[in-house]
């Protein structure tokens, strides 16, 4: 099936959405963007890991970073920052120009630490839900990289995180389609967002920011 970028939305998005809606419509549908400590953070880290075409093999590990994924199930496109492919003579799937058979593994990096809400599960759920697609195999498990601490934890891909990453795709879309920002919903979790300053929480009555500014200017 051919794919269209411009119908596709952005896989990164969906750790935003799932953080806060708003702040996902805030940065991939009105195209605002602060950087902050958090934000700058994280792309350092990335810095070290994007570095396409890079392949290496680890004994029965290939690791491969940077890597284009797209699912025509979900309607989302990107980059995984790195697919590992662990030797599985039973079980795996065919690569070319490789012995033997594979089970790829999706490894997301976070330049922060691992926290209860879920947004950085189901980013990294949509990614294996893209693997899956591609390979044609059904994954049980995917990796999350914390950069403080520094440690890996594992991701069972249980059939309630592809639910609640389905559930929030169709409601990106939703957004998408319609065009609305939601509205700002104050709580603790705004003192760390990248984007208070131009989202204004106190102002939640107000649709887009845009507005706001226009308002402002
Ligand atoms: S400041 Fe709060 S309401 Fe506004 S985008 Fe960030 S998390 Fe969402």
């Amino acid at each position: 099936m051919k794919m269209d970028n411009e119908n596709y939305l952005q896989l990164a998005g969906i750790q935003h959405f799932a953080f806060c809606p708003r702040q996902w419509a805030l940065i991939h549908t009105e195209v605002q963007w602060q950087e902050n400590v958090l934000t700058y953070g994280g792309q350092k880290l990335h810095t070290k890991v994007d570095d396409p075409a890079f392949s290496e093999s680890r004994g029965d590990i290939i690791v491969s970073r940077s890597v284009p994924i797209h699912s025509h199930e979900l309607r989302v496109y990107g980059i995984a920052d790195m697919v590992e492919f662990i030797r599985d003579d039973i079980n795996g799937i065919k690569l070319a120009r490789r012995r033997g058979r594979w089970i790829p593994r999706p490894v997301e990096y976070k330049h922060g630490q691992s926290k209860l809400a879920s947004c950085d599960r189901v980013q990294l759920c949509a990614q294996a839900i893209c693997l899956e697609e591609t390979f044609g195999i059904a994954l049980q498990e995917g990796h999350i990289f914390y950069g403080r601490p520094r440690r890996r934890e594992e991701v069972r891909l249980i059939d309630d995180l592809r639910q609640e990453t389905a559930l929030l795709v169709k409601e990106m879309y939703n957004y998408h389609t319609s065009g609305v920002t939601p509205p700002a919903k104050y709580r603790k979790a705004c003192e760390r967002c990248s984007l208070i300053e131009v989202c204004v929480p106190s102002l939640s009555q107000r649709q887009t920011v845009s507005q706001y500014l226009d308002k402002m200017l």
